[in-house]
């Protein structure tokens, strides 16, 4: 069996790692990053691009770049409007509802992508950049998603993996992952902590008990609406503000000057963790009248900090929230684990540990841990490490939609998964031959405050008096977190079962199409790399060729002189005609007259050196 990587799929960032002698490490990828930039370009010319290279040209093209998608997976188009703001590029509404994002096709036209097919591309990446560092294919891996990610956001997540062409053995939780990481070589003494995890578009917060190898989640709370990308925000809108009152000039509906704005935020943001002030600048941001005009301002850590108040205390509740549920203190937790980029923010830091009562922990690298601990999962499923058990729980509360539009729970958030329940339940009136299960997910009392993960009817009921019929309803989730949901009529013993997918906004034959198209493109991009390569081997050859020819034009016949530049001719032809099976012949047979015209070079030397040294020969060397 091949390699099980573990992969952090992150909102800014993503990162792959695997176990080698059992310890994780960090794949670099090709560019020799760490981390890969979480986004997906595509160029005028039809082009793909993925991390680094698509960051590089988000500038330029910025209604072409797609970054921070997985605040859209899984996710309905209704949940979405405060990110839809956000966001540079086009969204559009799914077929069913869910958020889709609009790019520039091959031929310049507009295509809609699934969430799950841009972060596809980026795990896509990461598979490759793995296969290139192992030197073998890599088919099984491990993803992490945050701990309180939605059933339909898992099952998109799965989905993604499944049309890169991975199969996805377990979606692990973010922080249960970093605690992994952190916990592998401490097992002697049995210890509780508290991982936060604040990325860049998410924030979890999760409380686990390890020791003697098993890993226990008591407790997970967090916002999968809170991260850096807010952060960032906030200092756009500030910078927006100061422009316009200087220079009375509006550049919110600029997208250009947004996505600089956006950068230069995040990287004052940044600098502002070690400096205590920071400089934007952004020459030419725009012009009017009076000429071009230059933005120029100076951010400092307090401002910062008093412009994202909100932000950090937002992190506050759900770390009380997670703790209670948990039945603990700040005080009965011995470690606090910072995960996230954006956990470097010092007033991050200094709420956490105000709110705590300790310092964190810095042993974790906050960028890598995730994967880290993905890849130790990923070692526990294929057999290499032993003694390690991870006992994770459901974020959310899961039930269904009784009389009265009622929530009723069949599983209560924090239940340690794999997990199943079954209850019983009869119909509202009398002669009803069917029932409707409406699964929701949620902790509100009423239905229709819950997210509603999917309805499937039971049919066929025999006609009874109101309450007589015994539906069995049973609740089952994996050990991915997905759910399972079957009701069946015990008189009859009819039964009707769903996995929760359509939620996600895809089913089972639209991700095997897209996992096709995946793979195609995949094809096309090494047809593409092939035929580069070969461009260049053929420039390589044109110039040797005219060198030599320029270098040895009296050594060699006229005749020759004119094929080489006729093959030479030739070979420029095939190129303009971008075929690489004619690209290879014209090569072939502009060598082979190369090589013609390397013996004519050495056939006309020889003779001329038998010329020169004929007398002496004659003389001398006989003797
Ligand atoms: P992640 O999703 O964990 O990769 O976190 C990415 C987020 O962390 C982005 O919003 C980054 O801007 C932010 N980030 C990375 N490094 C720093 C830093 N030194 N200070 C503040 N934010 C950071």
């Amino acid at each position: 069996m091949g390699k099980v990587i573990g992969i952090d799929l992150g909102t800014t960032n993503s990162c792959v790692a695997v176990l080698e002698g059992g310890q994780p490490v960090v794949i670099p990828n090709l560019e020799g990053g760490r981390t890969t930039p979480s986004i997906v370009g595509f160029t005028r010319n039809g082009e793909r691009l993925v991390g680094q290279l698509a960051k590089r040209q988000a500038v330029t093209n910025a209604e072409h770049t797609i970054s921070s998608i997985k605040r859209f997976i899984g996710r309905r188009w209704d949940d979405t409007s405060e990110e839809r703001e956000r966001v540079s590029y086009r969204v559009a509404r799914g077929r069913d509802e869910t958020v889709n994002v609009v790019a520039r096709g091959s031929a310049g036209e507009s295509v809609e992508y699934t969430p799950q097919e841009v972060s596809a591309r980026i795990l896509q990446k990461l598979k490759a950049d793995a296969e290139a560092y192992l030197g073998e294919p890599v088919v099984q891996a491990v993803i992490t998603v945050p701990a309180y990610f939605t059933d339909a956001q898992r099952q998109a997540t799965k989905d993604s993996g499944t049309i890169a062409g991975l199969q996805v053995m377990r979606i692990i939780n973010e922080p249960t992952a970093a605690a992994l990481a952190y916990g592998l070589d401490k097992q002697d003494q049995t210890q509780k902590i508290l991982v936060f995890d604040l990325g860049g578009g998410t924030f979890d917060v999760s409380v686990l008990e390890l020791g003697g190898g098993i890993f226990e989640v008591l407790a997970t709370a967090g916002n999968n609406h809170l991260g850096g990308d807010d952060f960032d925000d906030r200092i756009v809108r500030w910078l927006i503000k100061e422009f316009q009152k200087e220079n009375g000039i509006d550049l919110s509906s600029d997208k250009i000057a947004l996505q600089r704005l956006k950068e230069a935020a995040e990287k004052g943001k940044i600098e502002l963790s070690s400096t205590v002030s920071t400089s934007l600048n952004l020459p030419f941001i725009t012009a009017d009248a009076t000429g071009p005009k230059h933005l120029d301002s100076t951010l400092t850590r307090a401002c910062f900090e008093e412009l994202c108040t909100d932000l950090i205390e937002g992190t506050i509740a759900p770390t009380r929230q997670a703790l209670q549920d948990a039945g603990l203190s700040p005080s009965d937790i011995e470690r606090v684990l910072l995960v996230g980029g954006s956990s470097r923010i010092p007033a991050v830091r200094e709420a956490i540990r105000r709110f705590m009562g300790k310092d964190p922990d810095r042993s974790v690298n906050p960028d890598e841990a995730v994967a880290l601990g993905a890849a130790i999962q990923a070692g526990v499923l294929g057999g290499e490490v032993k003694n390690v058990l991870l006992l994770d729980i459901t974020p959310l509360s899961l039930g269904i939609e009784t009389l009265g539009g009622m929530f009723t729970k069949m599983i209560e958030r924090n239940t340690t998964i794999p997990t199943s329940r079954t209850q019983h339940y009869s119909t509202a009136t009398d002669g009803q031959t069917s029932v409707e299960i409406n699964v929701l997910q949620g902790e509100r009392a009423m239905a229709m405050d819950n997210m509603t993960l999917g309805v499937f009817q039971l049919t066929g009921l025999p006609p009874a008096p109101r309450g007589v019929p015994q539906i069995e309803v049973s609740f089952e989730i994996d050990a991915n977190g997905i759910l399972n949901v079957t009701a069946r009529d015990k008189g009859t013993g009819h039964e009707q079962s769903i996995t929760i997918v359509n939620s996600g906004g895809l089913g089972p034959d639209e991700v095997e199409r897209m996992r096709i198209e995946a793979e195609q493109y995949a094809e096309t991009d090494q047809r593409r790399r092939e035929l580069a390569e070969l461009v260049n081997q053929a420039d390589t050859l044109l110039y040797s060729c005219e060198k030599t020819l320029q270098q040895n034009r009296e050594r060699v016949a006229a005749d020759l002189a004119l094929r080489i530049e006729t093959d030479g001719a030739g070979l420029k032809d095939a190129l303009s005609m971008n075929d690489p099976q004619l690209i290879r012949l014209k090569m072939d047979k502009l060598h082979q007259t190369l090589l013609d015209i390397g013996v004519a070079i050495y056939e006309y030397s020889t003779a001329q050196t038998t010329r020169a040294a004929a007398p002496g020969t004659a003389s001398g060397a006989v003797e």
